[in-house]
């Protein structure tokens, strides 16, 4: 079923071909949006409105919903919902809230003090996906951490369902952060008009949040021109599992197809050192993916995905890092041995007993991370992408003393008088 490559036998320029993903050749998703983004600033809220009839096929006159709104479809759903969703906020919020930390005072030289102080960013914009499937997980992963930070306002947009409306556990999810409004925008358009601002919905500073092609490259558009800027490229969800002999094949199987399941551009990856595992694995997807309700999607996304046979597990961990997923899962008995070796990955999953679902939903870490590879120079959301550390310092008599003659030899051997000007008059 999985498309089975040899690891030894691949070429540099073939590894290169496989790691490559999400590129948009012909620029057909750039033009797309670009022109959704030039709309929503020549028309703001009613184009918002021609979108969601275009895309989402509803007919929305208020484009938000208010508090009252939100309680009345919060208790539409049952105890144990609501239960589970309390359980995942609270381990969201355990796990972030250890990621605020103050930083010491420096004292470089005598007299010398430098510091770092945490502030919120002001403005954040959330992106909540809610095309083929509505992801209130994803509303606590950016609102637990916006709230820990501080952020003062938060907007929250989301595409409208057929409803009209969001569904009851995006609800309860504002309801547990104390969001009381949610925008129903969704796609490029909702990229847009949080990076400039409608007559409803107010302009942010950040723009956060997972979601299709469309999405991702609006927020690459809206960092490259305007002043407002995005956590990272969160596109199209991927997993790479790394597996042994010691691998249960059910268990690789239901991982991949976890991933499989997102959309039709999800990619689940498996590098196995066994090729018997490999086809045990096959034969695994056939059976699971049979009785999967979004089968279809699921089937597509496989379509787009492989199996890699390598020799041993750092060899798996080689190709992982040049492949830098988004999720990596090691599946194996050994994976304390190779923990250190992993360079490039947005989380990792370890042993067994470790799905990728746990994160995805529970355990504590965050899910909106790093895809397409960005996982080499991006980290996942935390409380970190809510904040700015701002530069303090302080210099007192004797520090003046101490720094003011290296100033001045610095500011004259590149020619700037005025500077040294700055430290010579308050010396004397
Ligand atoms: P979405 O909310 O991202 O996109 C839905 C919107 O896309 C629609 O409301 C519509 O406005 C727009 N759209 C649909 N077709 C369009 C078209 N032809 N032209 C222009 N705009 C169009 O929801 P989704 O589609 O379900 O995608 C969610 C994505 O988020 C998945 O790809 C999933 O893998 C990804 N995801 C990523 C992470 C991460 O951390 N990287 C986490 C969760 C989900």
């Amino acid at each position: 079923m999985l498309k089975t490559y040899h690891y030894t036998e691949l070429s540099s320029k073939e590894i290169e071909g496989l790691v490559t993903r999400n590129t948009d050749p012909n620029n057909a998703i750039q033009d797309t949006v670009v022109s959704i983004v030039e709309e929503v600033k020549a028309k703001g809220d009613q184009s918002l409105r021609d979108f969601a009839a275009k895309f989402d096929q509803v007919q929305i006159d208020q484009l938000f919903l208010d508090e009252s709104d939100i309680d009345i479809l919060a208790a539409t759903i049952s105890r144990d919902q609501q239960r589970a969703l309390e359980i995942a906020f609270q381990n969201i919020h355990k796990f972030h809230s250890t990621q605020l930390r103050k930083e010491r005072v420096v004292e470089t030289m005598p007299g010398v003090k430098c510091w770092r102080e945490v502030r919120p960013i002001e403005k954040v914009g959330l992106y909540i996906p809610g095309g083929s499937a509505v992801l209130p997980s994803t509303l606590l992963m950016l609102g637990v951490p916006a709230r820990i930070a501080g952020c003062r306002e938060i907007v929250v947009c989301s595409p409208p369902q057929k409803s009209g409306k969001i569904n009851g556990f995006v609800a309860y999810c504002l309801k547990l952060l104390q969001i009381k409004k949610i925008f129903l925008v969704g796609g490029a358009q909702a990229v847009a008009a949080m990076a400039y601002g409608t007559e409803s919905i107010p302009k942010v500073d950040k723009i956060f949040g997972p979601g299709n092609q469309f999405v991702t490259k609006a927020k690459s558009i809206i960092q490259g021109t305007t002043n407002v800027s995005i956590d990272m490229p969160a596109g199209p969800s991927e997993v790479l599992v790394i597996a042994d002999k010691s691998a249960n094949p059910a268990f690789v199987a239901a991982d991949l197809l976890a991933q499989a399941e997102h959309g039709i551009d999800s990619q689940a990856v498996l590098v196995a050192t066994d090729i018997d595992l490999i086809h045990a694995v096959n034969d695994e997807l056939v059976k699971q993916l049979a009785v999967l309700p979004r089968m279809e999607l699921a089937q597509k996304a496989l379509q787009n995905s492989y199996a890699i046979l390598v020799q041993d597990l750092r060899e798996a961990i080689q190709f992982s890092n040049k492949y830098a997923p988004e999720h990596l899962i090691l599946e194996t008995d050994n994976w304390q041995t190779i923990t250190s070796l992993i360079l490039n990955a947005g989380s990792v999953f370890l042993g067994h007993l470790t799905p990728e679902s746990a994160g995805d939903y529970a355990s504590g870490t965050n899910h909106t991370l790093p895809t397409s590879g960005y996982a080499r120079s991006y980290s996942g959301v935390s409380v970190d992408s809510f904040i700015k550390k701002i530069t303090f310092q302080h210099i007192s008599k004797e520090g003046l003393e101490q720094i003011g003659s290296t100033v001045e030899i610095l500011a004259e051997l590149e020619g700037l008088q005025a500077h040294k000007n700055a430290v010579s008059i308050r010396k004397s």
